[in-house]
């Protein structure tokens, strides 16, 4: 069964926090001051570990539930560094 991811290329990232505004059960920022990407129902982007965030670039996709969904692709389209991408897994 395909399933929604979301990703962040932290490298276009511009730091402005329009995405965690808009989802911040998916996004969240950190201390560089860059958005990084979270699975739904963590409390960080950490996972509770600390350290690095979890999910950086294309290595690490979070999935997108449909309760998210919505407001995750406003996130994408809004996005003025235009460094949220969604892929279908299959
Ligand atoms: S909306 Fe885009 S540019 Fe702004 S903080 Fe989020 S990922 Fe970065």
């Amino acid at each position: 069964m395909a399933e929604l991811k979301v990703w962040i290329d932290q490298d276009l990232c511009t730091g402005d926090g329009i995405c965690v505004e808009l989802q911040p059960g998916l996004f969240a920022m950190h201390d560089d001051g860059l958005a990084y990407v979270k699975e739904a129902g963590w409390s960080d982007i950490f996972n509770g570990a600390g350290g690095d965030p979890v999910y950086k670039m294309a290595e690490g996709t979070a999935a997108v539930p449909d309760s998210h969904l919505e407001t995750t692709i406003e996130a994408a389209e809004e996005c003025p560094g235009e460094c949220i991408f969604l892929e279908i897994i299959e």
